[in-house]
């Protein structure tokens, strides 16, 4: 039988409404795994009754004890290290090493971050003269609605609900349909650690339904979605019925470049990091791959020969580099989308097909793909999985403008040891991210956003609790009242 979970509202864990579960499955055994509460409208109605309680008494603490509250959600989280890895690969199916090595210390880092930031945050003072006497504070939203991917379930979920609760905010969380468990053992031990009943509440279900309750909500102020650009035009649109302000981290085809004085085994090392890891289900996956001419052929022939020897299987084995993606559906997409590439005349250097060898769960061969015109759809779209398409180029200025020739701005890489290069690339290309001899390289501490459609407004940092204040002008008149 698998395991039974409520949704998490006002510190406990309740059924739905409607008291209906939906099936989770482990994505490497395609097993159910889990049945999980099916939220509705009513569930997201009690989620944001719970939220504004909840918030009274979580903006009335000191900065310094929200602070602690959520060091003590970092410890615990490190404390279970272990068992957050395995159930992140278990409902995820990202490989074991990954969990443990990336994942769950990038979540337990953020919520570290965010619990020094609660005694950092400042307003200012402006000098309007003698007459009066102003000051603008930062002030928490009050409830706030939040919607995650099932990419980096509990990391997702770390880099939303530590900038808001930081701030001072309550959070009405719901994560991905395919991958709820984490963030619900987040939930309970977040309770243990002494968050008040109702700063954060877990409505579970699907986006038509919760989500979109959760972005039409009067009582909710603002919205941070992670996600597929086309959710988020949805969410935009929901949302502008109230005018709640909206962050969107959307989707990307970002361009990983090589020029020819790299050293290739480390750039092949790069260029596999930036899109077979996690299955390539990256916002940022590095997965158009921009190659000098004169290493095109070599550095295709040689990532190919990589990508044969991929330990590909069951994800819990430490061994494992390359786990299933999510889903059947998101399976049928990546090789839909491979399948069309191949129709356009694209060719398959290696990959292109599920992993048959495990005979169950949602495996995809890593994939690199050539001969792809720039303009087709497997340039310009995002797949989600491990597929990777190589192009050529002659100079910088080629290279330039082959990265920028996208409606997608999230990310690129640049491999070259000329820095002077790396300088006028890194201005040049139109991303809110840019890596110059590495990939994929993320820090609590650093603005993480988009420009263009992948999105707008910016998530960690500074910024990231910023996003979570509004700004509130004072004047006070010195004459007596
Ligand atoms: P995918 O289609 O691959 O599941 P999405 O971007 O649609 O990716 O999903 C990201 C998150 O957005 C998930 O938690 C999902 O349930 C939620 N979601 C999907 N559709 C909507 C919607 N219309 N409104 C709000 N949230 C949604």
């Amino acid at each position: 039988m698998p395991d039974r979970h409520d949704m998490f509202i006002g510190n406990q864990f309740v059924p739905s409404s409607s008291g209906t579960y939906f099936p989770v499955r482990n994505p490497a055994t395609e097993e159910v795994i889990a049945e999980v509460a099916e939220g509705a409208a009513e569930d997201v109605d009690r989620a944001v009754a719970a939220a504004e309680r909840g918030f009274t008494e979580w903006a009335h603490k000191s900065p310094y004890e929200r602070g602690r509250v959520l060091s003590r959600m970092a410890r615990a989280l490190e404390a279970d290290a272990d068992a957050f890895a395995a159930l992140e690969t278990r409902n995820q199916g990202k490989p074991i090493r990954h969990a443990k090595g990336f994942d769950i210390p990038n979540a337990i880092e953020t919520l570290d971050y965010y619990a020094g930031a609660t005694t950092k945050l400042h307003g200012t003072t402006i000098d309007t003269g003698p007459a009066m006497h102003t000051f603008v504070r930062r002030e928490p939203y009050g409830v706030v609605g939040q919607i995650i991917p099932w990419n980096y379930p509990l990391m997702m979920a770390a880099w939303k609900i530590a900038p808001a609760l930081a701030a001072g905010n309550a959070v009405v969380i719901k994560p991905a349909p395919y991958t709820p468990l984490t963030l619900l053992k987040l939930a309970g031990l977040a309770r243990d650690a002494g968050l008040p009943a109702g700063v954060l509440n877990v409505v579970t279900g699907f986006g038509p339904v919760v989500g979109r309750a959760i972005t039409r909500h009067p009582g909710i102020a603002k919205i941070a979605f992670t996600g597929s650009t086309a959710t988020g035009r949805d969410i935009v649109l929901n949302a502008s019925e109230t005018h709640k302000p909206v962050v969107l981290e959307l989707g990307g085809k970002s361009a990983n470049i090589f020029f020819d004085d790299v050293d290739l085994p480390n750039a092949l090392k790069r260029a596999v990091l930036g899109v077979f890891h996690n299955a390539g289900q990256m916002c940022i996956a590095g997965s158009r791959l921009l190659l000098h001419e004169k290493i095109h052929d070599e550095f295709v022939q040689r990532m190919a020969a990589f990508a044969k020897t991929m330990r590909i299987g069951d994800p819990r084995d430490e061994k494992t580099q390359l786990g299933p993606v999510v889903a059947a559906r998101q399976m049928e997409r990546v090789l839909g989308f491979v399948s069309r590439a191949k129709a356009a005349g694209a060719t398959v250097v290696t990959g292109g097909r599920r992993a048959e060898n495990q005979n169950r769960g949602y495996f995809v061969e890593p994939t690199i793909l050539t001969g792809v015109d720039h303009k087709s759809e497997i340039a310009q779209e995002e797949v989600f999985g491990p597929v990777v398409a190589a192009f050529k180029f002659r100079d910088e200025d080629e290279a330039l403008a082959l990265a920028n020739d996208s409606k997608f701005g999230l990310a690129a890489g640049i491999h070259t040891n000329d820095l002077a290069r790396a300088h006028r690339l890194a201005a040049g290309i139109k991303a809110g991210t840019i890596w110059v001899n590495t990939y994929a390289y993320l820090s609590p501490a650093v603005p993480y956003g988009g420009y263009r459609q992948s999105g707008y407004g910016r998530e960690l940092g500074q910024e990231g609790i910023d996003n979570y204040t509004q700004l509130k002008a004072v004047f006070i008149s010195p004459n007596r009242g």
